[in-house]
């Protein structure tokens, strides 16, 4: 079991509707030393990658984000879902459904931060049906940008975004994988993953 595992063991919440609370050291109070080793895990994993940025979406997904990107040496670009005085010229956008927040939300970024030559990895906290992950996908290939990998904190194996991402050929890794997960026991199963 690594750390990430074992931390979510620890003080993982189950809450109904396949909701997995993680606030204590991820999603509102911040563990530092842990997304420190986050970051550095994702950049072994990736280290074959010529990363040039990295991209996420905010807001929970940008602490890990962060620290992947300070560890890598190149820049991070947080998506906003919605539009600001901070957006301005021309921008991309993509809908996407969102699980947390139960309406079709916005991913956008302002098209001077991305192109051609970029080649992005994109980190998130959950992924869960892949919606975000897909939306922060057509951004990057609507610059004509690559994506290099993609890096999740933690997928919710028993929900059908880690297989739709996988299937379309993407370099897809996720530090802890939720097998199962019951509500009324507080049980939680991870899959088994190569070291
Ligand atoms: P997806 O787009 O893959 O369906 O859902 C991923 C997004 O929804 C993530 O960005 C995350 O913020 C949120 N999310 C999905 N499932 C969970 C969950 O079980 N717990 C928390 N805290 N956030 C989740």
């Amino acid at each position: 079991m690594n750390f990430l595992q074992e931390r979510i063991l620890q003080e993982g919440v189950v809450k109904s509707g396949n909701v997995l609370k993680v606030d204590s050291f991820l999603n509102h109070q911040l563990d530092l030393g842990l997304l420190e080793k986050m970051g550095k895990e994702f950049c072994r994993r990736f280290v074959d990658k010529p990363i040039t940025k990295v991209l996420t979406i905010e807001s929970s997904g940008i602490a890990i984000a962060y620290s992947v990107a300070r560890q890598l040496g190149v820049p991070l670009l947080v998506a906003k879902k919605t539009p600001s005085v901070n957006l301005d010229g021309e921008l991309y956008v993509a809908e996407i459904d969102s699980l947390t927040e139960k309406a079709v939300q916005k991913v956008i970024i302002s098209k001077k931060y991305l192109s051609p030559q970029d080649r992005v990895l994109i980190i998130d906290d959950f992924l869960a049906n892949g919606y975000a992950l897909q939306g922060l996908i057509s951004l990057v290939e609507a610059a004509d940008g690559t994506v290099e990998g993609l890096g999740i904190a933690i997928e919710k194996g028993f929900q059908k975004g880690g297989k739709r991402i996988r299937n379309l050929g993407y370099h897809l890794e996720s530090l802890a994988i939720i097998e199962s997960m019951d509500p009324d026991s507080g049980a939680i199963t991870f899959r088994t993953q190569e070291a």
